[in-house]
């Protein structure tokens, strides 16, 4: 069998016939390397070698093509079927990425345990059945009889437990540990998890059964190996979080099958993961006494609308250059709303520290944070609290305006929900909704300083 070489940049997956010092594609140094391929026979399956039963590919009318959405399969994890857009569909591949010891194995195998009546397969290359097992008690006590659990790194091994036990859902924990017969490199390397990943769609696509890809990621965020591997599954979530904190969050980055930008919010306990239904709950810190800097605002994580806490410190400071970091928020957006502070509202925030955090360890995009996060700022500013029964929702503009935000409605019934007694909208919302309806009082808001003045007088 002849051999051949190539390079590939362990940072996005570029294939070079040569080692380059700059990858032209990432832009990144010092990141190829020789990876031994066989060219030879790469084109060739190991699923469809090993005999397993494919589908054949046949033409057929559009009407009598099942809708991916009557066969979805619920996971029992409500969680994860909203991340996932409704439940699992048949066939499809679904990368869990995640930095190590965050918890993801926890995740998939608690999915394991909890599919009753559907045979799971479970791949681990890092742990032993024994292991697993142990794992596996203390998680759940009733388990899923269905539930295989196999200690397997070579995908032909894998591919003929995959024939003889016929699982309806299949785990690989995780995809780094995964070695083809086709490829020589190293697990873990750009071409060995490439092929590895191709093996295994091409599995789930012909037989209709959907695969969980474990993957970990590296500190700057990147599924370790390449990127092209994002390219190539359907679903990619994210499973985030800081590992001395109980909270997890797992985000959908790319979904084929639903909306990314979904999220699930999980809770980390002894005996696993418990979900965590009502994530306001969490979001919104115990207060006791009211303090100045803290703002409440309603917000939406994909469909779900939750009122998270907005903390901010402004101090004088200390050094020539104010420092200014963020927690949780978009630095770069936070000095844009201290701007419009400074030029639309005369506040002279320029010689002061301010540090921003979003209460629960999570990232907030959605812009209707900005009035609450611009309300926190000045709270602190002039040391005066903000009732703890005020909430806001509204973007802020360049020139000082308050924008409209989508699914206001939304927003204002999950406060009113939570007992809050007033929220700051846009005017731009207030027109399309009916006060009355509405226990929580609805304040219409058109410019940033009539906001404050309402508030601080
Ligand atoms: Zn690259």
């Amino acid at each position: 069998m002849k051999t051949k070489s190539s390079y590939f940049c362990q940072s996005c997956g570029y294939e070079s016939v040569k080692w380059l010092g700059k990858c032209p594609a990432c832009n990144q140094w010092n990141t190829f390397v020789e990876e031994i391929i066989d060219k030879s026979t790469k084109t060739q399956n190991v699923w469809k070698t090993s005999g397993g039963k494919a589908r054949v590919a046949k033409a057929q009318p559009i009407e009598e093509v099942a809708d991916a959405d009557i066969a979805r399969v619920l996971t029992g994890d409500t969680e994860l079927d909203r991340v996932l857009g409704g439940g699992l569909v048949p066939g499809s591949v679904i990368l869990i990425g995640g930095e190590p010891g965050i918890g993801k194995s926890t995740l998939m195998l608690q999915l394991a345990l909890k599919l009753k009546g559907q045979k799971v397969l479970y791949v681990s290359g890092e742990e032993s059945e024994s292991q697993i097992k142990m794992r596996a008690t203390r998680i759940q006590n009733d388990i899923n009889p269905h539930c295989f659990v196999l200690t397997e790194t070579a995908t032909a091994n894998i591919f003929k437990q995959i024939e003889q036990v016929e699982p309806d859902l299949v785990i690989i924990d995780s995809i780094q540990t995964l070695q083809s017969p086709f490829i020589d490199s190293t697990p873990g390397s750009v071409s060995q998890v490439r092929e590895c990943t191709a093996e295994l769609i091409r599995y789930a696509k012909e037989s209709y059964t959907p695969v969980f890809l474990i993957g970990h990621i590296t500190k700057d965020g990147m599924i370790a190996g390449p990127k092209i591997l994002e390219h190539m599954v359907d679903t990619v979530l994210q499973f985030e979080g800081d590992r001395h904190h109980i909270y997890r969050i797992l985000r959908s980055i790319k979904n084929r099958f639903g909306a990314a930008a979904e999220m699930g919010i999980y809770a980390m306990q002894g005996n696993g993961l418990r979900e965590v239904a009502n994530p306001s709950e969490i979001l919104l810190s115990e207060r006791i006494e009211e303090l100045s800097g803290i703002a409440i605002s309603a917000t939406l994580e994909g469909a779900r609308p939750m009122l998270i806490e907005t903390q901010a410190l402004v101090s004088p400071s200390p050094y020539g250059t104010p420092q200014r970091s963020a927690n949780g928020f978009d630095t770069k957006r936070m000095n844009m709303l201290l701007a419009v502070l400074e030029k639309r509202c005369g506040f002279r925030l320029n010689a002061k520290d301010v540090f921003l955090n979003i209460a629960g360890g999570i990232k907030v995009e959605d812009p209707a944070i900005d009035l609450a996060i611009m309300a926190a700022i000045i709270s602190s500013h002039e040391d005066i609290a903000i009732s703890s029964k005020i909430c806001f929702s509204a973007e802020v503009g360049l020139s000082g305006e308050i924008r409209a935000v989508n699914r206001v409605e939304q927003r204002i019934a999950e406060a009113e929900k939570l007992g809050f007694e007033q929220i700051y909208i846009a005017q731009g919302n207030a027109k399309s909704i009916d006060p009355k309806k509405y226990q929580i009082e609805i304040i219409p808001v058109g410019k940033i300083d009539q906001v404050f003045s309402l508030l601080f007088g």
